[in-house]
Order: C-alpha cells, then sequence, then structure tokens
C-alpha cells in the first residue's frame, strides 16, 4: 500500500552527513550567504532525542530558532522516556520531576554503568504490591512530569517529515510548510492526532529513524504521505497532509502502523525491539497540558533481578 520514499538513520557512531543545499530555506524561501550560519546549526533530526549527526543544510538561522518551540514541546511530551532511556540531549539526560517533588526520576553513570534512580514518596501500599503467586514485586510510580502544548508538539513532527521530503514533493506540501513560520498556526485542517508507541528496552541507546511513506495507489482512500519517527524507545507517526491529495481519505482511521527496529548495542551488534500498537493521540489544542503518563508501573523479579517499566497513560 506504501512506498518508502525516504529515510534517515542516526546512530550513535554514524559519520556526519547533511541533508539539502544552501541555495534557499526550505520553510521561508530566504536567500543569501549569511543567512545559513554554521552548517551543524540546523538538526535535521532533535539534537534533544539524541541526533549529533545529521543536519539539515537547507534550514536558515531564523527559521531554526523559530522551531526550537516545537521541539521543545515535543522533548516535554515525551519527558519520563528520555529520562528512564537516558537520552542525552544538548545538557545531559532530562531530569523528570521536581527534586521537592515527591516523585523522581534521575539517570546517572556511574563508572561507565548506567543508573536509574527512581524515587516515590506516598502511602506504601498504594504505591508498591507482590504478587503472592508470581512473587513479582511491582511498584508504581507516579509521574508528574512538564507540561507541553500539543500542537506545538505535533508541528515539530510534522517540521522533520517535511525537511526529509523529496524536493518534488515539497510543492504539495505549501500549507503545512508556511503554518511553520506562524507559532499557533495548524499545519493542515482536521485533528492533528499522532499515533505513539514504546519499546521497553532498558538502556535505549541514541538511535533515531525518520521515514516517509507514500501511498503506492494515486487514489486509494488512504493517507498520502505518512511520517514516522523512531526515536530510542519511543516511535511516533502522523499523517502529514498534503495541500491537494488528501481531501478523499477519511478522518476515521487510525494511525497504526507496528513497527521494529534492530537498534545498536553499545558494545556493539543490534538488538531486534518491537513498538507497542500505537496509542491514539490527538495534538490539536494550543492548551497546555500535562505530558501524555501518570504513571510508570515497574515489575521485578527478585530471583533474577529482571525488571520491566510499563508507561500507564493518563485517563
Ligand atoms: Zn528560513
Amino acid at each position: 500500500m506504501y512506498v518508502q520514499v525516504a529515510q534517515e538513520l542516526v546512530e550513535p557512531d554514524s559519520a556526519r552527513r547533511f541533508l539539502g543545499e544552501r541555495t534557499c530555506c526550505r520553510y521561508c524561501g530566504a536567500i543569501g550567504p549569511g543567512i545559513f550560519g554554521k552548517q551543524t546549526n540546523a538538526h535535521a533530526l532533535p539534537a534533544a532525542l539524541g541526533n549529533r549527526t545529521l543536519f539539515s543544510l537547507d534550514e536558515c538561522k531564523a527559521c531554526n530558532d523559530k522551531f526550537s518551540v516545537y521541539e521543545d514541546a515535543l522533548c516535554k511530551a515525551v519527558g519520563p522516556f528520555l529520562t528512564l532511556g537516558g537520552v542525552r540531549g544538548r545538557s545531559g539526560v532530562r531530569k523528570t520531576g521536581q527534586s521537592r517533588s515527591n516523585s523522581r526520576m534521575r539517570h546517572t553513570t556511574l563508572d561507565g554503568k548506567r543508573q536509574l534512580n527512581i524515587a516515590s514518596e506516598g502511602d506504601a501500599d498504594k504505591l508498591v504490591s507482590v504478587d503472592q503467586a508470581t512473587g513479582l514485586l511491582s511498584l508504581t510510580v507516579p509521574v508528574e512530569g512538564d507540561v507541553f502544548v500539543p500542537r506545538y508538539a505535533y508541528k515539530a513532527l510534522a517540521k522533520i517529515g517535511l525537511s526529509m521530503l523529496p524536493a518534488e514533493e515539497l510543492q504539495r506540501f505549501r500549507k503545512a510548510i508556511a503554518s511553520l513560520q506562524n507559532l499557533d498556526a495548524e499545519p493542515n485542517g482536521g485533528p492533528l492526532k499522532v499515533g505513539f508507541s514504546y519499546a521497553y528496552v532498558g538502556n535505549a541507546p541514541p538511535a533515531l529513524a525518520g521515514t516517509l511513506l507514500r501511498r503506492r495507489e494515486y487514489h486509494a482512500p488512504v493517507p498520502y504521505m505518512l511520517f514516522l519517527l523512531m526515536a530510542g524507545s519511543v516511535c511516533f507517526q502522523i499523517w502529514l497532509r498534503s495541500d491537494d491529495l488528501d481531501a478523499h481519505v477519511p478522518e476515521t482511521g487510525r494511525l497504526g502502523i507496528r513497527f521494529t527496529a534492530q537498534l545498536p548495542k553499545p558494545e556493539g551488534d543490534y538488538f531486534p525491539i518491537s513498538y507497542s500498537d500505537p496509542l491514539q493521540f490527538d495534538w490539536s489544542e494550543l492548551t497546555p497540558r500535562l505530558q501524555p503518563f501518570e504513571a510508570f508501573e515497574l515489575t521485578f523479579n527478585p530471583q533474577t533481578t529482571e525488571g520491566n517499566l510499563r508507561p500507564i497513560p493518563r485517563a
């Protein structure tokens, strides 16, 4: 049903690469030698999600400054996953929970080994339980995390998808591109839906993949372009709406691509991971709200010391 039109991968030891050309800015159309700044000025995939090596040459400094608001909202939306996964942003691993709140997660590195420190204060009967049959210990860690603006976070995803579009496709996405210049503007009509899935890998490697999928049959009633962003232990998918080829596509569908990836191990080689069936979020609103997960449940086997973390979405 779909054909892959672009894919960009970033791994911890990737060589530096550059997308686009320095002729004019892809987003605002500006031209001129002084508008772009350093070659490493604009990250094609967010630096805060671990990208150190993939840059966009065709994003001007002014647009890059403007778009940082979107990127920040996206990182806030998945803050607890970045903490748990130990993803290093520009200023280290993100913290979740204020130091004086009753629930905190911290990621630290001691003697080269990653450590996760989870503190939860409250009624132990409610937070901790032991399954008498299996002996498994379960600890519920409530997380408040950050407040984010859903529409901005959506636009961060749209912008990354747009940055990877082949040049001949750009004319079909003028509305979405123009909307990036005005912080609050909607990139397209209809709800701004996001499919969100996660995989639990205790130590999420800073591996990222952006993928654009285009529908194969011109008149099929499915989105013309889908964009998927895999970042460590989380994966997003959106319908990147074209100006002219999506009017006949019903709104009712869900974003349900099941993604699997081969993630690099820090010591070399790869391990396969599968992401969950995507949760469906509507990120149309401009009203700030708390990030989408109210707690994480840690299930721990005291015999084997194996543990598993499961996010619990807000009701
Ligand atoms: Zn620009």
